[in-house]
């Protein structure tokens, strides 16, 4: 076993996450001695691994689909951030050797937005999804002062739920896909339907003139959602690759108190998933 400080991605599937390259070009350089891998977790097992990896070097992990809610009940305590979010993607040890919780989707979401120059204060804010993706990145929303910020849902419970968990923070509007009014000046898609290539319906005439569309989602192409901002006559547009970029750079801090530049390594990885076929 190398003496190097371990950490992974826990995952189910996870073969395919670009996780281990992220963090393998911010290690070089920053000159750190680390090593970080993808590990399949079977269900039922995650907190048994979790435990295993974090008692045999293991300076921390992050967690994707889907585990991230159970990496929420795992932690022994949570940053606010993870509290608001309802998931954990990022683990490490606190000080007092405790299993700390962090979600860092939200910040990096916010970080890529600032990249593109994409503005959110005094903006009208659409929000397809009301899933996990959706719930990290609801708080930062918020608080970057939009107009509005309305969230849409094929299950209009869950939508309703988040605007109760995030009423202390702001007014969230809540509509369904065939109910939803006006214009906005940044559409976020949050679901999962760009992975079927699938675009949920939407009316006509949302964008406002000038707006910008981004999905979480990334691809070697542009994704079915990224088509119909096309399609509307939209310029600004965005898949969610800087996100992933910029959410590991957060939890690499938060593990090596040390920040990458992120603008080579996304450069690099996006080389990269344009030259394969596989990059859900
Ligand atoms: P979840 O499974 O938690 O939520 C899925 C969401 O998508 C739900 O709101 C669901 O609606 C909605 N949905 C699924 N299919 C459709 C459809 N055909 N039409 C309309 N809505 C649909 O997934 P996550 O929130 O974890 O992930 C969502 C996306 O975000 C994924 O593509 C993921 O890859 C991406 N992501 C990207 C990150 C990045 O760093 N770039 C980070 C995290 C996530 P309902 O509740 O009605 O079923």
């Amino acid at each position: 076993m190398s003496e190097s400080d371990q950490y992974a991605v826990l995952g189910n599937p996870v073969a395919h996450s670009r996780s281990p390259r992220i963090h393998a070009l911010f290690a070089l350089q920053c000159e750190q001695s680390m090593q970080y891998r993808a590990i399949c977790v079977e269900p039922g097992m995650f907190p048994a691994v979790v435990r295993d990896f974090m008692q045999r070097q293991g300076k921390g992990v992050n967690v994707t689909v889907p585990f991230k809610q159970e990496a929420f009940e795992l932690a022994d305590v949570l940053t606010e951030r993870a509290q608001r979010a309802g998931a954990v993607n990022t683990l490490l040890w606190s000080n007092d050797g405790r299993l700390l919780g962090d979600n860092t989707d939200g910040t990096g979401l916010l970080r890529d937005l600032q990249r593109l120059q994409i503005a959110l204060k005094n903006r009208r804010i659409l929000l397809l999804g009301a899933g996990g993706a959706a719930r990290g990145i609801l708080s930062p929303l918020l608080q970057a002062e939009p107009t509005s910020l309305t969230v849409v849902n094929r299950n209009i419970d869950k939508a309703h739920q988040l605007q109760q968990e995030m009423a202390d923070l702001g007014e969230l509007q809540v509509a369904t896909y065939e109910g939803v009014q006006g214009a906005f000046d940044l559409i976020i898609n949050a679901t999962s339907a760009s992975l079927h290539g699938i675009m949920p319906a939407l009316p006509e005439g949302l964008l406002a003139s000038g707006a910008a569309a981004y999905d979480l989602m990334y691809a070697d192409r542009p994704t079915a959602f990224m088509q119909w901002a096309t399609d509307q006559g939209c310029t600004l547009r965005s898949d969610g690759l800087g996100m992933l970029v910029e959410q590991a750079a957060e939890s690499f801090y938060l593990w090596r108190h040390c920040r990458p530049a992120t603008a080579p390594v996304l450069e690099q990885l996006r080389r990269e998933v344009a030259a394969t076929t596989d990059s859900t």
